[in-house]
């Protein structure tokens, strides 16, 4: 068996590995990549192996990082089907159309604003070739094992990152190699999310990297955002969570819902901006069983949180003057009704901006954490006045220790260990901190190397 890495390598998104023997090709995850402009353009590139010849294709979660692209290999060719968890079904019919909807009225903007350098702006794939690429899902319960691909068992083990996130474990029967792909792997103590099971036997283990050189520290992230809002709201300021729609968004209603009913900061009404978080949340509640919160939690949520659905409320909600928590997506403040609100609140420093998780490289969240005077939006420059934050404690990536700590938990004894979904630096450090701990031997592979199994 033969694994080649397609994308997901030196940077956190693009997430992307082919398996394949004499006769077929098994994908697992079909990430489109996000952030600085170099790479963001190899979406446009054609797919690096032919789509009509892979015979299908496996995902870890719903991230469009790991998801994002289908609609786009569907468009080029692949047939087969596309096999993941239910929940992670459920988030892709609500993502991937998304995706495709946001990629047209981006193209739509840029033609009618002329700040594209494209004559006539062309959307990677539209929301209906996400809705074709949906007619390939099959839905998969944790631990069942399937051959999507004949001679290729696949099973899914919860990787604790978001609902329905999993780590891959795909046996090849002809060679009897198992490899298993860590996915995005979550907290050991999330807010909501169970920690990630330990994996039981790898012949070869793919691990991701996105904080391997960084910890998340000992403050506690909850006191910090009752801060962060009591202060803000003192000054008559309000503050906007730009948060991942799935996964992130739903902890944060939690958090500032608890800080409420604790009396920790003072009630102050709590918005939802974006239809996609809503949705998520949605089946969030619906799937209490695969997290951690109990009905009780779930009703603080759905009752206390206004859902800001239409275009004209989240006009309205941007007038807005009195304090209060908007929280709205994207997480990277890379699209979304985010940038309305950050038009309209940065230039003022009563307010505060509070990011929670991963700044990939190039993102306007990256630039905004990192201290920018002034971000791009819509073609002009918005003056950054106020108060900018990042509680990487809240991400829902474990760091290098948990990771680590996780690693230790099974009679895992991987004969190879490759490193993915890492910036250069926190991927080369992963690997040398799993080398050290465990003796393992450990790579950081390059993009579009293919090594034997
Ligand atoms: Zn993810």
């Amino acid at each position: 068996m033969k694994l080649r890495f397609l994308g997901g390598v030196g940077t956190v998104t693009g997430s992307r590995h082919l398996l394949s023997d004499d006769n077929r090709r098994l994908l697992v995850d079909c990430g489109m990549y996000q952030g600085v402009k170099n790479l963001r353009r190899r979406n446009r590139a054609p797919f690096p192996v032919e789509p009509s010849t892979i015979n299908a294709v496996v995902l870890t979660h719903a991230h469009i990082d790991h998801s994002g692209y289908l609609p786009a290999l569907v468009k080029n060719g692949f047939k087969g089907r596309v096999y993941c968890t239910r929940a992670t079904h459920e988030l892709c019919k609500v993502l991937l159309p998304d995706a495709g909807y946001l990629q047209e009225e981006d193209a739509k903007y840029a033609f009618r604003k002329g700040f594209s350098k494209h004559d006539r702006p062309e959307p990677l794939f539209t929301e209906k070739d996400a809705r074709e690429a949906l007619k390939h899902f099959e839905s998969v319960h944790y631990h069942e094992t399937i051959e999507p691909v004949k001679g290729f068992e696949v099973w899914f083990t919860p990787a604790g990152h978001i609902l329905g996130s999993s780590c891959v474990h795909v046996h090849h029967k002809g060679s009897d190699r198992t490899v298993v792909f860590s996915g995005d792997v979550g907290r050991q103590d999330d807010v909501i999310m169970r920690p990630p099971e330990p994996i039981g036997k790898a012949d070869v283990l793919v691990c991701e990297s996105t904080y391997g050189d960084r910890l998340h520290g000992e403050t506690d992230p909850c006191e910090e955002l009752a801060d962060i809002i009591a202060r803000t709201a003192a000054r008559g300021g309000l503050v906007l969570v730009p948060a991942f729609a799935v996964g992130r968004a739903q902890m944060l209603l939690y958090l500032v819902h608890r800080l409420i009913l604790q009396q920790k900061i003072p009630k102050l009404p709590v918005f939802l901006n974006s239809p996609m978080a809503i949705r998520a949340t949605e089946i969030f509640i619906h799937h209490h069983k695969e997290h951690k919160l109990s009905q009780a939690d779930c009703e603080l949520i759905d009752d206390n949180t206004h859902y800001v659905r239409t275009a004209d409320e989240s006009i309205d909600l941007n007038t807005r003057r009195f304090p209060c928590v908007i929280i709205s997506a994207s997480g990277m403040a890379s699209g979304g009704r985010v940038l309305h609100h950050l038009k309209t609140l940065l230039p003022n420093a009563r307010n505060s901006i509070v990011f929670a998780g991963f700044q990939a490289p190039g993102t306007r969240g990256d630039a905004l954490v990192n201290g920018a005077e002034s971000v791009k939006i819509h073609g002009d420059y918005w003056p950054v006045k106020a108060e900018v934050h990042n509680l990487e404690s809240l991400s829902a990536h474990g760091d290098y220790q948990e990771i680590l700590q996780w690693l230790g938990q099974g009679s895992l004894d991987p004969g190879k260990v490759y490193i993915s979904h890492g910036e250069p630096v926190a991927s080369d450090i992963m690997r040398k901190r799993i080398h050290e701990r465990f003796g393992w031997d450990t790579e950081v592979p390059e993009l579009f190397d293919e090594v034997d199994v």
